[in-house]
């Protein structure tokens, strides 16, 4: 059977689909159950009434997490629609557990207006710890979740935008320093303008990359100011217009450093890789098939190359499961009220540290014993590696304690132990 089948019986096999739900009181005597419904539980709700940060210590909302979708942009599947995207959100929770023991409601809401979106994601919060946004089309997934931000008081990210421009960031400060160049000074040709990629620019950006030396194409080419001022491009590809002439994706190429695909597969061939500055940075993240093939980036050139991709079988993987888990984790145990740029940026920095130390035995063993040393191929540690959560986490605490977005202060030397524990 091939991987459709095997999809399809993993699903169906009883009981179907990957969640259900269990208590973690008991529940054998009656009393027990007069403690967990009524009359009991009118005590803590009175008690929540009074003061409703208590829905913390008396419900599970501080270690769940709401994975909303309205369907509209599902993994390369496009508009399948609320329903039809169930699988894949009921699998962000099956991540969220396996790698940050957090738990997920996946809301799948039939709506297509932005506006529906936002008012039945804000009337949530009283659930929830946290909001992850997935798989919503842009631009309306930036208009949702700035306003979700602005009007919700706990952490709303939407990951197809932020996860993937963390992870990228994190390779690039790793990338940027093996190839002896500062980010400041680095020219980046950017193919997509879509979520991934304008939040990836945006992050970039935060990270120390100069707006002015981002070229961004979408599928009619350069987004110039040209093309901005005569309004044919939306306010966020806008943020990024250059004074270029106008020109195609290989116009935007020829002497760039980095190049960053976050578009559609095979438009870049390697006469568009020769065309770049010395020691060029490759993200092909299209999936599954990249902008250009991992090897034939890598043979365009004898200099060194360096390239990720979004995929398992090649080194360098962005997986965004190196993120997400790991900064709700450290978001919700500091009951944060968002999740910043401070915290992003914490993330990137502590994964991007990870995968300069030496790696343990027993993630070199789950990846077959390759040579996972800091360098061209190993830029980002690995989604099995157990350090990524003491690394990240706390990092991304300590982040929200210091920019005030946390409501709780922990000790952060325990706090670690007790992840490690
Ligand atoms: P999206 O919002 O639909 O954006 C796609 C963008 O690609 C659009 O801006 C579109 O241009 C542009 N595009 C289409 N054809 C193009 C061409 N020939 N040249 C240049 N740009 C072109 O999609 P997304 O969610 O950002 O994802 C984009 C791709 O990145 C997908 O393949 C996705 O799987 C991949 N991705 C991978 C990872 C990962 O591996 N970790 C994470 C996120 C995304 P218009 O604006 O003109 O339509
Ligand atoms: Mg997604």
């Amino acid at each position: 059977m091939g991987l459709d089948d095997d999809a399809r019986e993993y699903h169906r096999q009883d009981p179907p689909g990957k969640i259900e739900i269990s208590t973690t009181k008991p529940t054998n005597t009656q009393r027990d159950l007069s403690l967990a419904y009524s009359p009991g539980v009118a005590a803590p709700c009175s008690d929540i009434h009074g003061d409703s940060d208590l829905a913390y210590e008396y419900t599970s909302k501080g270690n769940l997490v709401g994975v909303i979708s309205n369907g509209s942009a599902v993994l390369g599947l496009g508009d399948i629609g609320a329903q039809a995207s169930k699988p894949v959100m009921e699998g962000k929770g099956v991540l969220f557990k396996r790698f940050a023991d957090i738990d997920v409601f996946d809301i799948e809401l039939d709506f297509d207006d932005p506006e529906d979106v936002i008012r039945s994601t804000r009337a949530m919060e009283p659930t929830f710890g946290g909001i992850n946004l997935e798989d919503i089309k842009a631009p309306d997934c930036f208009e949702i979740e700035e306003r979700l931000r602005e009007e919700m008081s706990i952490p709303v990210f939407h990951d197809d935008q932020h996860g993937t421009a963390i992870i990228i960031g994190a390779g690039l400060v790793n990338a940027a320093d093996i190839v002896d160049k500062d980010l400041a000074d680095l020219e980046v040709a950017i193919s997509g303008a879509g979520a991934s990629a304008i939040a990836t620019a945006e992050f970039l950006v935060s990270l120390g990359v100069r707006r002015e030396n981002v070229t961004m194409c979408d599928s009619s080419g350069i987004i110039t100011t040209n093309r901005a001022e005569a309004g044919e491009v939306n306010d966020y590809k806008a943020r990024f217009a250059s004074d270029r002439p106008a020109g195609d994706l290989a116009d935007a190429m020829t002497g760039a450093d980095v190049f960053v695909g976050l578009s559609v597969a095979g438009i870049v061939d390697p006469e568009m890789v020769r065309s770049m500055a010395d020691d060029p940075v490759i993200f092909a993240m299209a999936n599954p098939e990249p902008e250009i093939d991992y090897h034939k980036a890598k043979e365009a050139r004898d200099d060194t190359v360096i390239v990720g991709t979004g995929r398992s079988d090649f080194p360098n993987q962005v997986n965004n499961v190196l993120g997400f888990p790991f900064i709700f984790r450290g978001a919700l145990d500091v009951r944060a009220t968002e999740i910043n740029e401070e915290m992003k940026i914490a993330a990137a920095r502590a994964l991007a540290d990870l995968a300069r130390k030496d790696v343990p035995d027993s993630v070199l063993k789950a990846y077959g014993d390759q040579p996972l040393q800091f360098g061209p191929e190993y830029i980002l540690p690995k989604p099995v590696d157990p350090r990524v959560m003491f690394e990240v986490a706390p990092a991304v605490a300590q982040a929200a304690i210091e920019s005030g977005a946390a409501r709780k202060s922990i000790d952060l030397s325990t706090y670690r132990e007790e992840l490690e524990a």
